[in-house]
């Protein structure tokens, strides 16, 4: 039976909600944030009577990372803090909860999945004057114009409560909200350089190489690195022995350096998941048949979907060692930094 409330939505209303729905963060931008993003990212291109577009964060729990970072655990990190956390029910569920009470409010609410737009194939209009389908959020510039933080020096979302531990989704509505207030460029991020160092497949350029992507909202522009999105994917997807310990396992004799590659993100995806989900003839040495049984294996035991090998060692980890140190963010441990130990890295060859 649908609820009965009070037709008089405010923002406070909404978000005290969604805090009750175990939401983290809650951030409003109002729609004219998104008057200069291009046709096929701009969210009144998906729902022209939109009025607000409503940012929500769920943390990665720092203790996802600690497996990979320690060198012993793969799948804690997958579920709890990638694939699973952005693609199950710990985010999409919240969502929904919460877009069926703005709905309740009479107003229109498009929960938003938050995809990869750079990566949709582009196709015809399937309306006269209309955008040409998938029209997708940039959903961390969705997030800057919400308020709820700012894009990091390495593409990262970054929140002053977590850093970059949180995974991010949206809401599309006719709901006139308030609009939460912009955060001041590098209010978080210092441009300390500790991802770019730190980075194993060296996607994310120093400030000195001026590689530079940007925004404008409202006057205010922001800036982070132009990262080299391919090598980043390897990393992430299973194509970098230095990080995989399965790949370096099933290949000791590949010399392949993340490093040097100059694939494009889809080009480094077609390669990785070839790696992970294809089957051959199985033998006494590798009975599962995969091609890297590990990669295989985290695939199937964390989400079904897709895994993740790098964790972030530089953009996530290094950065939030680094955040947290220099009391930049508020959420801190009794164990103190996040870093405890020398790091590892596999070589190319031993
Ligand atoms: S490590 Fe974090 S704070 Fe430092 S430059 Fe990179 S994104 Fe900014
Ligand atoms: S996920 Fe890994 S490879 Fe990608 S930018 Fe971050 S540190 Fe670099």
């Amino acid at each position: 039976m649908v609820k009965l409330q009070s037709k008089v939505l405010t923002k406070e209303k909404l978000k005290n909600y969604a805090y009750s729905l175990g939401i983290d963060l809650v951030g409003i931008a109002n729609i004219e944030r998104f008057k200069n993003a291009p046709p096929r990212m701009n969210p009144a291109n998906m729902f022209p009577d939109a009025r607000s577009v409503i940012v929500i964060a769920r943390r990665i729990p720092r203790g996802s990372l600690r497996g990979i970072e320690e060198g012993t655990n793969w799948v804690s990190y997958t579920y709890f803090g990638y694939h699973g956390l952005l693609n199950t029910l710990f985010i999409q569920k919240p969502l929904y909860e919460l877009a069926c009470f703005i709905e309740d409010h009479g107003y229109e609410a498009m929960p938003y999945y938050s995809g990869v737009p750079e990566t949709q194939p582009p196709i015809e209009p399937l309306r006269p004057g209309a955008v040409a389908p998938n029209v997708e959020l940039h959903i961390r510039i969705a997030a800057l114009a919400a308020g709820l933080g700012e894009i990091g020096w390495s593409k990262v979302f970054l929140t002053k409560k977590f850093g970059p531990r949180q995974r991010l989704h949206a809401i599309i509505t006719d709901a006139p909200l308030e609009p939460d207030p912009l955060v001041t460029p590098g209010s978080i991020c210092d441009r300390c350089m500790a991802c770019v160092y730190n980075c194993p497949s060296d996607a994310i350029p120093h400030i000195k190489e001026r590689k530079i992507e940007s925004v404008v909202i409202e006057g205010v522009k922001y800036e982070w690195a132009a990262v080299d999105v391919g090598r980043c994917c390897l990393s992430v997807h299973g194509g970098d022995k230095r990080v995989s310990p399965f790949l370096a396992k099933d290949f000791p004799g590949l010399m392949f350096d993340a490093r040097k590659q100059k694939m494009s993100e889809e080009e480094a995806y077609k390669f990785c998941w070839t790696l992970s989900t294809r089957k051959f003839r199985k033998t006494k040495e590798f009975p599962s048949g995969y091609i890297v049984e590990g990669h295989a294996m985290l695939q199937k035991w964390g989400v079904g979907g897709s895994y993740n090998l790098c964790a972030g060692r530089g953009c996530i980890r290094s950065c939030m060692d680094h955040l947290e140190k220099t009391n930049r963010i508020k959420q801190t441990f009794r164990n103190g930094s996040f870093i405890k130990r020398p790091r590892w890295l596999l070589p190319i060859m031993k």
